[in-house]
C-alpha cells in the first residue's frame, strides 16, 4: 500500500470515535421527509466544516431545506471528485421501534436510528472522508467537493434537482462518489427508473343493489390492474456488456447476498406495482370513480417512449379510463461504465482492506446519482447494507461504517492521486 493510503488509514483509526460521534450526532438531528426539514442536520454539518477551517456555501431555495456545498483544492491542478449525500430520511412510525429512532444508540455492534442506513451513515462517512482528505490536501491533485442535499426521499425539487438547475457548476465534476446503501459487497453503477401513471376510472355509479344500472369503477380498476401486468412481459434490449453481467450466475449470487434474495433477477425486468387504488364512497354505493397509481420500473435498455405505447394499448381497452404520467420527466434508466476507473479503484481498495471484491450492481430504486449520470458524470455508490433501509430499528453495523469510511477516504485519495501519477 502506498504511503498516503497508509497515513490516511492511520488517521481514520485515530479519528474513529470522532467519526462515530459525528454519525450519532447526525442521527440525533431528526429530518424525516415528509415534511423534510433538514436544518438541524445542515447546522451540524456546517459547524463541523467550520471547525475544520472550511467555509461552506449554503443554498436554501426552500427555507427549511438547505443544501450545503464545501470544496477545497489540492496542491496541483487535477481532476474534480464530488462527494454527495442527502440529509433527509424516511418518516418514522415510532410505535414500531424498539430503540429510539432519533437516539443514535450503539448496541450489539450496531448504531441505531432513522437514517443510519439511508443515508446518514454514508453521509457521515463522506463528510469525515472529506475532512481527512482536506488535512492532507498538500499532497493531493485536483479538487474535492462535498455536497449535502435535502429533499431526496420524495424525489423532491428543493435538493439536488434545484442545485442542478441553479448551481450546476458547483455540482458537476469528473466523477461522483455517493454513500447511499449499496452493501459493502456491491458498488451501484446504475439505476432503474420509475414510470408513474395515474389512471382514473369513471362510471355513472348508483345504488349498490342496482348493479345492472351502472358499471363499477372499482371492478374496472381491478381489471385494469390485472391487464397492466402485460407491461412486465415487454422484451428489453440492454447493452451487451450488461446482459452478460445479468446472466452471470456468480454475479447474481453475490448481488443477492449483498442486496437481498431475488434482487438480481428483477434488474433486467420491467416491474409493476399498483401502489395506490382508491375508489368508492361506502359499501352499499356503486362506485363512480376509482383512481389507480401504478409504479412501473424501467430497466436499463427500455425507454419511456418505448414503454408508453404498451401502456396506452392496454388502457385503450377500457373506455371508462383516462390516464396521465406523473413521474418526473427527466427520469430515465441510467448507468455508468461498470468497468470505469472509480469502479476499479473501489474494487482494489476494498480488497486492500481485506474484504471480497465488490460486484457492480444496478439498483432497483432511484437516487440523486441519476442527476450526475444524466450530465455525463460517472457516478458510483458504495455504502452500507440496505437491509434495514426505511424499516423500524434501522441500523448500520459499526464495523461496516468504519470500513466504508476507510473505503471512501482511500478511493477518493487514489482517484485524485492517480491523475498526477502519485501514489501506487
Ligand atoms: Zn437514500
Amino acid at each position: 500500500m502506498d504511503t498516503l493510503s497508509r497515513e490516511l488509514l492511520d488517521r481514520v483509526d485515530a479519528g474513529r470515535d470522532q467519526a462515530l460521534g459525528l454519525l450519532q450526532a447526525l442521527l440525533r438531528a431528526p429530518s424525516p421527509n415528509p415534511p423534510g426539514d433538514t436544518r438541524s442536520v445542515a447546522d451540524l454539518i456546517i459547524a463541523t466544516l467550520r471547525g475544520a477551517g472550511i467555509a461552506p456555501q449554503v443554498f436554501s431555495p426552500h427555507p427549511k431545506m438547505p443544501n450545503v456545498v464545501a470544496r477545497f483544492d489540492g496542491a496541483r491542478p487535477g481532476r474534480h471528485l464530488v462527494l454527495n449525500g442527502h440529509m433527509d430520511v424516511f418518516p418514522v412510525a415510532e410505535h414500531e421501534w424498539s430503540r429510539g429512532p432519533w437516539s443514535g444508540e450503539i448496541a450489539d455492534g450496531r448504531i441505531y436510528g432513522r437514517g443510519a442506513c439511508d443515508m446518514k451513515g454514508g453521509l457521515a462517512s463522506l463528510l469525515a472522508a472529506f475532512l481527512l482528505l482536506h488535512a492532507v490536501r498538500d499532497r493531493l491533485a485536483g479538487r474535492v467537493t462535498f455536497t449535502a442535499v435535502s429533499d431526496e426521499e420524495t424525489f423532491g425539487p428543493w435538493g439536488a434537482r434545484w442545485m442542478f438547475e441553479h448551481q450546476r457548476d458547483l455540482m458537476l465534476g469528473d466523477c461522483l462518489l455517493s454513500g447511499e446503501p449499496s452493501s459493502p459487497h456491491c458498488v451501484r453503477f446504475g439505476e432503474k427508473s420509475p414510470y408513474w401513471v395515474a389512471i382514473t376510472v369513471r362510471t355513472r355509479g348508483g345504488h349498490g343493489a342496482y348493479t345492472h344500472a351502472s358499471a363499477s369503477a372499482n371492478k374496472i380498476a381491478a381489471r385494469i390492474s390485472k391487464a397492466l401486468e402485460e407491461v412486465t412481459r415487454i422484451p428489453v434490449r440492454a447493452p451487451d456488456n450488461l446482459v452478460a453481467m445479468f446472466r452471470d450466475p456468480d454475479i447474481a449470487r453475490q448481488i443477492d447476498e449483498g442486496c437481498g434474495a431475488g434482487h438480481a433477477a428483477v434488474i433486467p425486468e420491467v416491474t409493476l406495482n399498483i401502489g395506490r387504488m382508491s375508489g368508492g364512497l361506502k359499501m352499499n354505493v356503486l362506485p363512480s370513480e376509482c383512481r389507480i397509481e401504478a409504479d412501473i420500473r424501467l430497466p436499463v435498455g427500455l425507454t419511456k417512449d418505448e414503454l408508453r405505447p404498451h401502456v396506452a394499448r392496454v388502457l385503450a381497452e377500457f373506455p371508462e379510463a383516462t390516464w396521465e404520467e406523473i413521474s418526473p420527466p427527466e427520469d430515465a434508466p441510467n448507468w455508468s461504465d461498470p468497468d470505469g476507473e472509480m469502479m476499479r479503484i473501489l474494487s482494489c481498495t476494498v480488497q486492500d482492506l481485506g474484504r471480497r471484491a465488490p460486484v457492480p450492481v444496478i439498483t432497483l430504486g432511484g437516487t440523486d446519482t441519476r442527476l450526475w449520470r444524466h450530465h455525463g458524470v460517472p457516478a458510483y455508490v458504495y455504502g452500507p447494507s440496505p437491509e434495514s433501509m426505511g424499516a423500524a430499528d434501522e441500523y448500520i453495523v459499526v464495523e461496516d461504517f468504519v470500513h466504508i469510511l476507510r473505503t471512501h477516504t482511500l478511493a477518493a485519495a487514489r482517484y485524485l492521486a492517480a491523475w498526477s501519477g502519485e501514489g501506487r
